[in-house]
């Protein structure tokens, strides 16, 4: 699987000189099987660019993810060019626990909020309740109820054998959470990366505990205890600079030297 990141900023976009490394565009990732097929997670501003990608390369099928109906991981559909198209085939899953992604995308594509309603789309689209499994093409895909306000879902992809985990807005460590820490651990074990989130320093999660995001060192804990050896960690904050999220890295592999831990960043790409 070919993985790219198009969007890891938590929360709200971001664009300034401090964050030009890391980047600024909300949660979108995009995995790419060997078969070709495309399976995207999350609409958040990343999404735009990727869409352009894909239309460039011809891409009309598309399966689309979400992990939640958060602003920040939805607010990039009104831009995502394949839907403007008459060719494009959208396959679309999300969670149906609360709302499912069609009110969801509609809300939002409504006026006086934008200019044209989702039901008027040229694309083809069509919206599937999200299984706890299913398969896309030749990739497996696991789901797990995250520990975060609204319901969301995490995601462990697989194929030939390869497989990754992607837990966004998750909380590892919630009091009274839907799901417990072993749980989570005995999820990502045997994967062979692991992105997730890691919004906050241990300073900074003492004010916001219950908001539904972790902190650096504890996921390196949870991906040392789920034998995972290469992490990445996104989310980043609005406020985290380059420098900042730098300087947090760093000292984080030092507590956790055996392992391979990272900053994820808009347009880093992964061969897993
Ligand atoms: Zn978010
Ligand atoms: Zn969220």
């Amino acid at each position: 699987m070919l993985l790219t990141l198009y969007g890891t900023r938590g929360s709200v976009p971001v664009s300034n000189k401090d964050t030009k490394k890391h980047g600024g565009n909300t949660t979108c990732i995009c995995v790419e099987s060997s078969s070709g097929d495309v399976i995207i997670v999350d609409a958040g501003t990343g999404i735009r660019v990727l869409g352009r990608s894909l239309i460039t390369r011809g891409k009309h099928e598309i399966n689309l993810l979400f992990s939640h109906y958060h602003w920040d991981h939805i607010q990039g559909f009104p831009f995502f060019g394949p839907i403007f198209m008459k060719d494009t085939d959208l396959r679309i899953f999300g969670p149906a626990d609360e709302v499912g992604a069609e009110k969801a995308l509609s809300y939002q594509m409504t006026m006086p909020y934008f200019p044209t309603g989702l039901s008027t789309l040229p694309a083809k689209m069509t919206f599937n309740k999200m299984k706890k499994t299913f398969t896309l093409g030749d990739v497996k895909i696991e789901t797990i109820v995250n520990n975060h306000p609204n319901h969301t879902r995490g995601f462990k992809f697989t194929e030939n054998k390869k497989s990754f985990v992607f837990l966004t807005d998750n909380e590892v460590h919630a009091k009274n959470g839907k799901t417990s820490y072993k749980e989570f651990a005995d999820f990502i074990k045997g994967a062979d990366l692991l992105i997730h989130d890691a919004q906050y320093t241990e300073d900074e999660y003492k004010t916001k505990i219950g908001w539904g995001h972790s902190t650096y060192h504890q996921v390196a804990k949870l991906a040392q205890d789920a034998g995972v050896k290469e992490l990445m960690v996104t989310h980043h904050d609005h406020f985290s600079s380059d420098k900042f999220i730098d300087r947090n890295i760093k000292d984080v592999r030092k507590k956790y030297p055996k392992y391979k831990i990272e900053a994820a960043a808009d347009g880093k790409t992964r061969r897993v």
